[in-house]
């Protein structure tokens, strides 16, 4: 097709999409240049939480765009205070310095828990180190990279910064035994998405949270995808009531429409940025700031954290329930669930491409997971229709391969 054709003559060769050149979203629902229609379980890695052109946020962004979009920090502007209060508000944390990637908001973090650690904590100069979790996904930027556990994501972007010490995802016991007194922070998902939606033990981020308090070490946690309702509470680390330091969000914050993230925390910890120390020209600008306003506003009016609760526990249980020996494994939390394909039936892949004939978007994530993580404005019955066509989808994976064992 030429769009394709022509897209992979110009663009660097950094994604493998799946063949559908799509030219229109609503809700859920997204067509392609042929008039297809295809159910979105993937809402852009979360950042289409709110659905396709939510009303709502159109609105804010259009009146928005009209009156003030990108003013600069050098100057205030009208919309970026109500903004990060609600945010701070909704969070519990003190302050905010908004960005616009999440990979921007994770590298502030990083230089917030540094420079807390020498200049708070008193560490030595150029000494602290920030613990993380194999399995990690932070973003793209070399220093991130350069501690992820992925090869894909390392392989021929070194030397890498140094400062980084990782400890298997969940456990407790490693984590407390890298602590060093050089260690400034652990910086962890609280669930692992990219790694394939990766729920660690029950009580895992309350020992973090104390181990933290121990030792004097800051607890950042990435909800850049699983923050704003996608787990069925606001931020993740509510389920376990683990209250973190540093909080880092992106993607949906943006409402679909525009990059917006930000990074959160208490007082002392944001009080070491200094003019001067951080910053970014497009990073709080007035158009983000009143779409990121109106994504919090929508989350909260529309009661979508409550109905990524409901909807994801009836996700999990039907998929639970459907004992198709093509599925190793399901696991998630809210609206946000990750199906491990049995390798013996299909690759990840192949299912996305199964589904995508039947009118499903997904995609898979390393080999074997599919990741089924609709908009949050989901209808019940645009989910279970999704969720039939991807039973009906295992079933043809069933009929193809499964050998019964010889009697
Ligand atoms: N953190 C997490 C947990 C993520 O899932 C992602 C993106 N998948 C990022 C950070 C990076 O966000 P961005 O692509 O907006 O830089």
């Amino acid at each position: 097709m030429l769009a394709i054709a022509r897209e992979a003559l110009f663009s660097a060769h950094n994604y493998d999409p799946l063949p559908v050149v799509l030219a229109r979203g609503a809700g859920a629902w997204l067509w392609d240049v042929e008039g297809r229609s295809y159910i979105d379980m993937m809402s852009a890695y979360s950042a289409v939480s709110h659905g396709h052109g939510h009303p709502r946020i159109l609105a804010a962004l259009e009146a928005q765009a009209r009156r003030l979009a990108v003013p600069s920090r050098a100057y205030y502007n009208d919309r970026l205070g109500p903004f990060l209060e609600k945010l701070c508000r909704l969070a519990g944390l003190d302050a905010a310095l908004p960005m616009n990637t999440g990979a921007e908001a994770v590298e502030t973090a990083i230089k917030a828990a540094r420079r807390w650690g020498y200049r708070v904590k008193g560490i030595a100069q150029d000494r602290a180190e920030i613990i993380v979790a194999e399995g990690n996904f932070h973003g793209r930027t070399t220093t991130i990279v350069g501690f992820s556990s992925e090869p894909a994501y390392r392989d021929g972007f070194g030397p890498f910064a140094p400062g980084f010490r990782a400890v298997p995802f969940g456990d407790l016991q490693a984590a407390a035994q890298a602590i060093t007194p050089e260690t400034a922070a652990i910086l962890v998902e609280p669930i692992q998405g990219e790694a394939g939606i990766i729920v660690p033990p029950a009580g895992w981020l309350t020992g973090l949270r104390r181990l933290c308090d121990e030792h004097n070490v800051l607890l950042i946690l990435d909800e850049v995808q699983s923050g704003l309702g996608r787990t069925g509470a606001w931020f993740a680390f509510q389920h376990e009531e683990a209250r973190p330091d540093g909080l880092i969000l992106g993607k949906a914050l943006g409402g679909g429409v525009l990059p917006v993230s930000a990074f959160l925390g208490c007082r002392e910890l944001m009080d070491v940025f200094t003019p001067g120390s951080h910053g970014s020209t497009f990073g709080g600008n007035a158009l983000a700031a009143a779409v990121g306003l109106e994504a919090l506003c929508v989350i909260e009016e529309e009661g979508l954290v409550e109905r990524s609760r409901v909807l994801g526990a009836h996700m999990l249980a039907r998929l639970r329930a459907c004992n198709s020996p093509v599925l190793a494994a399901v696991r998630g939390r809210g609206l946000w669930v990750g199906a491990e394909i049995n390798p013996a039936f299909a690759g990840a892949r192949e299912v996305c491409e199964n589904l995508l004939a039947k009118g499903v978007l997904s995609k898979e994530t390393h080999d074997t997971v599919v990741r089924l993580a609709p908009p949050l404005v989901i209808s019940r019955e645009d989910l279970d229709c999704a969720l039939d066509r991807f039973e009906a989808v295992l079933r043809d994976l069933e009929k193809r391969r499964h050998r019964p064992a010889a009697a």
